[in-house]
């Protein structure tokens, strides 16, 4: 059973979102999403989320109610921001401790923006894919932080929103697991093929957990969580 309410989903193309996108869809009735683009350094991740959602919405009772999609425009985020997502900078440890792919207060800006959108839209569940398991670290994944976030949007737009993050404890393997529980071996393809994580923007080298450099941290956590996924799935076989 569906319930009648709507969600918005935080929705960028890669591994992550794309499983709280079907998380959702598994759940509310009306499903829309959001994206952003702040200037990333790669566009392949704007081209693949497009491509993700037409598939999704051919995935009968999961994708029949995928609704509207936005894509907000945030060049000033991209402007503001040193980091190798956005700047042709290496992918390396800051002096702060977290990856030069960190771009400061993404995660509070991004979830301001679809509460606002949200608001107008009659809609007070928001998903992300936001997950503190990872060793990336970032501050603003933290489930502290969202909760906190989540406190603060509501007492500033005085109505009662909900932040949902279904990855926030879990490990990358059990990304694959929960993608592979909510829509088979169907959307692991789809995920597979369609969805981009890998920070240098690689589609040219496919390997069995999808496209990427192969190398780069994100790549490395997806397919680490691929292979452990794969390693449980046997054992439990
Ligand atoms: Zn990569």
């Amino acid at each position: 059973m569906l319930q009648d309410a709507g969600a918005l989903v935080l929705f960028s193309g890669g591994q992550d979102s794309t499983v709280c996108l079907a998380w959702a869809l598994q759940r509310y009735a009306r499903v829309e999403t959001i994206g952003f683009d702040y200037g990333q350094r790669h566009r392949v991740e704007l081209i693949q989320r497009e491509k993700v959602l037409s598939r999704l919405r051919t995935f009968g009772d999961l994708g029949s109610h995928l609704g509207d999609d936005r894509v907000l425009e945030l060049p000033e985020l991209g402007r503001l921001s040193e980091t190798s997502l956005t700047r042709d900078v290496a992918i390396a440890m800051s002096e702060a401790g977290l990856p030069t792919t960190f771009v400061p207060g993404r995660n509070l800006l991004f979830l301001t923006y679809a509460a606002a959108l949200a608001y107008r839209r009659d809609i007070r569940a928001l998903i992300g894919g936001m997950c503190e398991t990872d060793f990336s670290g970032y501050p603003d994944c933290r489930n502290a932080t969202i909760q906190a976030l989540s406190h603060a949007i509501s007492l500033g737009m005085d109505v009662s929103f909900d932040i949902y993050t279904p990855l926030m404890r879990i490990d990358k393997a059990a990304t694959w697991a929960l993608a592979h529980d909510i829509g088979g071996e169907d959307l692991v393809n789809l995920i597979v093929e369609d969805t981009h994580t890998c920070y240098l923007g690689d589609r040219q080298h496919r390997h069995d957990w999808g496209y990427g450099c192969g190398t780069c941290p994100a790549c490395e956590l997806r397919a680490n969580g691929w292979r452990t996924w794969r390693q449980r799935q046997h054992r439990h076989a």
